[in-house]
Order: structure tokens, then sequence, then C-alpha cells
């Protein structure tokens, strides 16, 4: 029996049948339970309430989705849809994205508390238009004639999709995460097996049922819950799987490339970072300080992009920090499925809180000084305060791991070509922010930071258009923008005789 609290908004009606019943795999266009029937709990982390009973996948079922993924593959989807059906297809998807917008927005508000209006105005829409930016793609996938050096010799190429690819995602932006590799892994005509973080099982599961409605095939999408080193791990490990595309953790990451060397399939991997911000003494601050205070505290520092070391030219220092402090102080916190306005949720999970808590103690031990934030917020529900720490180094562990929650060490710096060194001293690539107003400066950085993105005057944005990934142990490839069509595809090259 679904238990919410009296003040969460009101369910939708599709949202409180999926929750009343177990929450089951999806094979070849329908509704499973784990062979096993084994089940997981999901909860909200806001009432630390379980909301669901979801199917528990094993190398099983793993491998009855590949056995879908891979009919379909060989059937109509491959076979007998043009390019022009693949867009249009997969354009209604987007189109049922947004017209269903409230359901998906309820489920990973759930699984995620992060507040409503953000997944309803941000989380689905860009996933919307993710699909959108690749619908136009199948018509576009395009190979080449190639003037070879050899008499009497015509080459070209053929890009092909690679067959069926598992999608393993995290919990941070549930349905946008997947999105971002579902949308190019369709266009270029692969079959999908995707693989939720066991935080945030439920959107995909909506998402199957938009799939069958938008009219795919069964079978070139499944959704397969469970938990890493159960399903994750058999996806990675089956040879039927010919490409894994991998968001989350570089311990996670390091166990997929060891797991995948016997079958040797295709991997690209979006993974954490360390980002540095860097606040000029030059730059307009208080757009500096608005900009740096959210760079860390969006979704909660849940991002991999968080800008969660921060270095301010010495002279602004003080001004800088008051201004986080300062906005900092108008952030509401809160469970994300009630009608109030709040800007943050909680972090995802008990072990996430620990993990966040426990740096932020460490950082403490070290020398480091809370100007707001440090605690727990609450009894019940994983709330942190936003934390900003300063008198902490370089060197330690609070500035060099990615803690993924909401907290930041502000540092102050002098010399600016000493800075750069300091921003690159990083086992991480993901992104890397500058404030300031010099122009060559600006540019002399965008090409001197060693990271995927960068961001001048700005944090954060992303577009479905524009390639993103990372430098170092950040990742392998790119996705987003036609790169990500690269990751999808693999390049036959044809010889043919012409001189008979
Ligand atoms: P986090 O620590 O933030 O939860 P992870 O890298 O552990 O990040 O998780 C990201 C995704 O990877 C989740 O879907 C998770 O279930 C999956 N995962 C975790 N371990 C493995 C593994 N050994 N093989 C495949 N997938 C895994």
């Amino acid at each position: 029996m679904l238990n919410l609290p009296d003040h969460y908004i009101d369910l939708h009606p599709t949202v409180r049948d999926l929750l009343s019943s177990e929450c089951q795999l999806y094979i070849g266009g329908q509704f499973v339970s784990a062979q096993s029937r084994k089940t997981f709990e999901t909860i909200d982390p806001s009432t630390e309430q379980v909301l669901a009973s979801v199917s528990e996948a094993d190398a099983t079922d793993v491998d009855r989705a590949v056995q879908a993924a891979r009919q379909a593959f060989e059937g109509d989807w491959r076979h007998k849809m043009t390019p022009d059906d693949r867009s249009k297809l997969i354009w209604k998807l987007a189109d049922l994205i947004d017209e269903r917008a409230e359901i998906l927005a309820q489920l990973d508000t759930l699984d995620t508390g992060k507040p409503y209006q953000t997944a309803l105005t941000v989380d689905v829409p860009l996933s919307a238009e993710h699909f959108r930016y690749y619908a136009g793609f199948p018509t576009k996938i395009e190979g080449a004639t190639i003037p070879v050096s050899t008499q009497g010799m015509f080459n070209y190429t053929i890009r092909e999709p690679l067959g069926v690819c598992g999608l393993i995602v995290p919990w941070n932006y549930p349905l946008l995460m997947a999105s971002w590799k579902i949308a190019p892994a369709l266009a270029a005509g692969n079959c999908i097996i995707l693989k939720p973080a066991e935080q945030t099982p439920l959107s995909a599961l909506y998402l199957a049922t938009l799939f069958e409605e938008a009219g795919f095939p069964p079978g070139v999408f499944n959704v397969i819950n469970g938990y890493g080193r159960g399903a994750g791990a058999a996806l990675v490990e089956h040879a039927g799987v010919n490409k894994i595309g991998f968001t989350g953790s570089v311990a996670t990451a390091q166990t997929i490339i060891r797991s995948s060397a016997d079958t040797l399939k295709r991997v690209s991997l979006e993974l954490g970072g360390k980002s540095p911000n860097i606040v000029f003494a030059d730059a307009d601050l208080s757009n500096a300080s608005v900009g740096a205070t959210w760079a860390i505290f969006g979704n909660n520092g849940q991002s991999c992009t968080a800008g969660s070391r921060l270095y301010i030219e010495r002279g602004i220092f003080d001004k800088v920090v008051q201004g986080m402090v300062d906005e900092v102080s108008n952030i509401k916190i809160g469970p994300g499925m009630t009608h109030e306005p709040y800007n943050l949720g909680p972090v995802i999970s008990e072990v996430q809180m620990n993990k966040v808590l426990s740096y932020v103690d460490e950082g403490f031990q070290g020398g480091g000084e809370a100007v707001t934030g440090g605690k727990r917020m609450t009894d019940t529900g994983y709330f942190i305060e936003p934390t900003i720490i300063v008198n902490t180094t370089d060197d330690m562990r609070i500035n060099r791991e990615e803690i993924f929650g909401p907290v930041v060490c502000a540092m102050p710096f002098d010399d600016v070509n000493d800075i750069l060194k300091r921003a690159n001293d990083t086992d991480y690539g993901l992104a890397a922010g500058l404030w300031t107003t010099n122009l060559s400066r600006a540019h002399q950085f965008a090409s001197k930071l060693q990271a995927g993105t960068i961001w001048i005057n700005t944090w954060g944005n992303t577009d479905a258009a524009s390639p993103f990934g990372g430098y170092k142990q950040s990742g392998h490839g790119r996705e987003m923008g036609k790169e990500a069509i690269d990751l999808y595809t693999e390049v036959k090259s044809v010889w043919i005789n012409i001189d008979g």
C-alpha cells in the first residue's frame, strides 16, 4: 500500500497504478517479472519510505532481453524500416514525452526527491529535445567515397548500427541520462537494453510504454532493473551485447572495462569530475557569486560537472564567498513532491548522505571551516545543508575526490599562471569554468584547461547539439552532437574492382 505524506501533490492516476503493483522488467514488448521472482525496493529519499517493489533482474533476465533485442535487430527494425520511418518514430516518442511530462516528472521526483517543477520544466523537456535532435539523424548518417590510390578500385564507406547496446545509467537525472544514450543509439539503428540505476528504476518503465504507444517494434527497447553487480555486470559480460554506454563512477567504469575484455565489446564512458571553477578579480562579481553557487549546488551537487573546486583571486575572495553565502541563504530545501517552491531536495540515499558527510568531517579535521552548512538538516530524509568550506588545500581528499553532494571548497589564488596548473592538477577532466571580463584570458584558459567542456561566465549549459564528455579519468568518447553517432555506429570500408 503506497503511503505518501498528505502534503505531497496528488499523484497522477498512472503513477499511482504503476506504484501499486510490482514494477516489472520490460522485455520484448512485454512487462514481465524477473525469472527468480526476486524484487527490490525503491525508496523516497525525502521520507525514507518504500515507494514501490521492483523486479530484480539477474543474468537469466539479461539473457532474455538480449535475445529479444537481437531478434528485433535482425527483424523489421533493421531490414524493413527506412531511416525516415525511424525518424518519425523517434519524433513521435519526443512528442509523447512532452505530452506525458507530468507522469515522467512525478516518477523522477519520487525516486530522486528533486523538486517536481525542476523535473517538469528541465529534466523532461530536455529529454524530449534530445530525442527530437536525434530524430533528424537517421536520414543523415552517411558514408563517404574515398579517393584511394590503387588503380581500378572504387572504395566507399558505410556506417552501420552496432547491434544490441546495453545502456547503464545513474540516478542523478534518471530520464535525461537515459535519453542522452537512447536517442543516438536508436537514431543509428541499434536495439537497446536500458539498465537504470537501482535507486531510480521508475521513469524508464513508463518510457517503455511510450515506446509501445509510438509504434516501435517489440524488442527495440528493453528495460532491465536491478543492481549493478547483478543485472549491470551480466549486461557487460554478455557476448550478445555489442556495446556498453555507461554513465557513472570511475570505479564502476574500471570494472566494466575489465569485464568487457573477454568480449571486446565497444565501451563508451561518461564519468565523474572534480571540476575547477576560477573567479578572476576582473569578473562581474555578482554574476560570478551566483554562478559559482549554482555551479555546485544545482541538483544538490549530484552532477558529474559540479563546480566543486572553487578558486577565487585573493583580493575578491571574501566578497565572492559572502555573495555565495547570501545566495545560499535564499535556497529553499525540502521534499520535491510538495507544493512548496523548493529549489533543492534531499540527496539520493542514506549511503550517499553518509559519504558526503564523511568527506565534510574529514575536511574539518584537516583544518577546513564551513562558512555555511556542514550538517544533515533533518532526522528523516537525506537532506544536507549546502556547504561552503574554506581553509582547505589542494592535496586534501575533499579537493581531489568526487563528493557528488552539495559541498564546495573555496580557495584563494594569487598567481594567474599558477592557477592554471592547480586547476589541471586532477585525475578528472569533465568540465572547467572561469569568470572574467578579459577576452584574451578567457580564450587562453579555454585552450589550456584540460576538460571536455569549458564554461566562461556561465556554468552547466548543455545542449543536444554540443558534444559532451571527459578528458583523463572523466571518460571515453563524446555524447551529444553528431559525435554521439560515432559511439553507436561501426564504419565499413567497401572495395570494388571496377577494372573488371
Ligand atoms: P554510483 O556510485 O553513483 O551509484 P555507479 O557507477 O555505482 O555510481 O552506478 C551507475 C550505474 O552503474 C548504476 O546503474 C549501477 O547499477 C551500475 N553498476 C554498478 N556496478 C556495476 C557493475 N559492476 N557493472 C555494471 N553496472 C554497474
